[in-house]
Order: C-alpha cells, then structure tokens, then sequence
C-alpha cells in the first residue's frame, strides 16, 4: 500500500503467474508452455524481421497477420483480431462487452465456471464488472443449463483450465443462442483447443455474439513471443480495436507480427507436434491411474490429478524436492489436485518414476 496509489490500485488483486524458475535444471511442468520448439519457419521469420525496419512502428493493424489467421480458419481478415498474447485480448473483451458497475446501479452478473482460468475475476475487478462463479458439477463438468439464466454475459474456457475438460460444441452454441436473445457476449477462451475440444469458430456468422480466443502460447509453442488473436463478428472485433486504440495502437511489435504470421501458416508442423502431446499425455494418464492417482479425462496440454493418500501441496512439495515443478492452486474443492503440462516422453517418465518414489515414501510413513 501506498498514499500515492489510487482506489483503483488499492483494490486490485492480480493474478499471480506460475513461477519461470531461474534453476534449469528443473523440470518446467507448470506453466503449460510446449515441449517442443517453435516451428523452423517461425524462427527464420522472427530472425528476417530483426532488421533496420525496427526503426519504424509496427502497422497497427497487424494486417499480414490478421490475414494468415484468417485464411487458416476461413474466417474474414475483419473477423480477426490481433494481440499481445491472448491474456491481452481477454482483457479488452471484458472491458469492450461486459457493463462497468455505475453509482447506484448493477448490470446483471457475468458468469463463469468457479473453478476456471483465473485471470477471469481480475480483469471483472479492473474493470469493475459484477460477476458471479458458477460451481462445476462434482465431476468438474459444465451444466450448461446453470448458466440460462440472466447475466451480464457468459466466459467459457474450452476446454476448461486448470482441469483439462471439454464442453461439446452443442453446448456452446446453445449458450450462444441463448445470450444472443440477451443481446450479451460469449467470450470462448479455446487457449487449448488445439489438443482436443472443438472449435466454436466456424459458428461466428451464425452467432453475432460468440468471441472466440486463441494464443499462439501453447499449442504454437510461442510463449515467450506473446502473440494470440481472436476470432468473431466484424462489430464485436471492431470493439476490441476501440479499446486497444484508447491505450495502445501498437500491441504487437514487428518481430511479434512476423513470427505469428508464420506459426499460423505452418499447420504441418504444428499439428504434428501437438499429436505427439496429445500421445504422450493420454500415454501418462494411463501410467498415473494404474499407479492409483484419480486423473480427469483431458482435452488439453495438462492433466489434472489427485495423487492417492496425499494432500495436493505435500505432493507438491515432494515433486519440487526431486526436481519437477507442477503447478498446485491452493483453492477449496481443488486443493488436493495438482495441474502437470505435458512434457517430452522423457520428461514424463522421470515424472511417473517421481511420481511412484513419492507414493511409495508416502506408503511407506503411513504404515509406520
Ligand atoms: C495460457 C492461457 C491464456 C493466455 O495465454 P497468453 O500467453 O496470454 O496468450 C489464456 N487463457 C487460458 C485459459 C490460458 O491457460
């Protein structure tokens, strides 16, 4: 705290991101990033546009960009938006779609799922939205029909985070059609869509209302680049670019714009590396289960599990102590679970190897 800061800062709380540990020799399970490298063609783009032209202002429109994403998804260059990793484009949205609470006045609650990705109740706060979570059901599933009722809007990760499960695209679109009636905003966060839940993007002429957004973080392996974008009607992109050109007309840096460019374009490479994922992690979900961890059917780059016999922040501990960082939310229903990317097949099995050492000392002091 201090004098100088305003309410607004004083009553922030923001989101606090998994640790990027200067230790190497850890093995980096918690943040979701790809075990895999950028695409070839990524890293010679970035390298080619490392020039003079950094002289020069990136075009604010990221245009280049916007129309690679949008001949790959076969959507509209109008109906793409480009940002500065997709954490960037869901703030905007929440500001350009959801009402501010006024003196005297609350708008209808936005709701999202109580266990979800949690920057979505930081950026209802910075921007003063009202909001209400809705619990998942005890299986961690969306009950779609929690959410018919009247809202200020709805924010659906698909699939969810941290547990990995998808929502069908029937159920999506109807919350779309649902809301449209509303006159309110679908915000689809498909951040991990890539690695196994269906794609709401091909519905936007269909629904004037539904947001989809995608980062170019995990399933392009680019996280340190900071590029995503979102896909949607031509007016709900045009609100977006409202609120960016009211703080920031150029979000996207010239090495940013072509790397993403690239990323997009290399639909080979991705969806091979991103098979290899989805191969390993249904490969360690197996091993967990036989060795008696509860592990949810995931849809994503992660798995959610509940190792036998212990708590979710002693199990943490334990994997730290030999080396392996997860990611523990310390968080009432979801305590118990840790969240695990998936990394290389040899990263994964020193994981599993770690993972029965640790069940077995834990065995082991029980029945002392
Ligand atoms: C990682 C993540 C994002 C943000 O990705 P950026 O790196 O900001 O593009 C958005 N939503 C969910 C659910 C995520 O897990």
């Amino acid at each position: 705290m201090s004098d100088y800061w305003n309410n607004r800062v004083k009553n922030l709380s923001p989101y606090i991101p998994g640790e990027q540990p200067k230790d190497r020799r850890l093995i980096k399970l918690n943040t979701n990033e790809n075990p895999y490298p950028p695409s070839p063609k990524v890293i010679e783009a970035v390298k080619n546009a490392a020039d003079e032209s950094l002289r020069l202002y990136p075009d604010p429109e990221c245009t280049q960009f916007r129309e690679a994403a949008a001949a790959r998804y076969k959507v509209k260059p109008e109906q793409v938006f480009a940002g500065n990793g997709s954490d960037e484009i869901l703030a905007f949205a929440f500001g350009a779609f959801f009402e501010s609470s006024q003196k005297g006045y609350k708008d209808a609650p936005v709701l999202f799922p109580d266990i979800t990705y949690s920057f979505y109740p930081v950026y209802a706060n910075l921007w003063d939205i009202p909001y209400k979570t809705v619990p998942l059901r005890d299986d961690f599933s969306i009950n779609i029909e929690d959410y018919k009722i009247n809202s200020g809007g709805i924010v659906i990760s698909n699939p969810n985070a941290p547990t990995g499960t998808p929502l069908p695209l029937d159920d999506i679109l109807s919350l779309a059609e649902y809301l449209e009636k509303q006159k309110k905003v679908l915000i689809v966060d498909e951040a991990y869509a890539a690695f196994g839940a269906q794609s709401a993007v091909s519905s936007i002429d269909k629904y004037p209302n539904l947001l989809t957004v995608h980062t170019l973080s995990k399933s392009a392996s680019l996280a340190g680049l900071r590029a995503g974008f979102a896909i949607g009607n031509e007016k709900l992109i045009e609100a977006l670019c409202r609120i960016r050109d009211s703080f920031n007309s150029y979000t996207m840096d010239r090495l940013a714009l072509a790397g993403a460019k690239a990323a997009v374009e290399d639909v080979e490479y991705y969806n091979e590396i991103n098979r290899r994922v989805i191969a390993t992690r249904e490969r360690v979900t197996a091993a967990l289960r036989a060795m008696g961890f509860n592990v949810l059917n995931s849809s994503a780059n992660f798995i959610f599990i509940k190792p036998p016999k212990t708590s979710g922040k002693d199990f943490f501990a334990a994997l730290r102590e030999k080396g392996i960082l997860a990611r523990h939310f310390n968080k009432e229903r979801i305590a118990d679970y840790l969240r695990v990317s998936v990394g290389t097949d040899d990263d994964m099995d020193k994981f599993i190897n770690v993972c029965g050492e640790i069940t077995g000392e834990f065995n082991a002091n029980n029945t002392k």
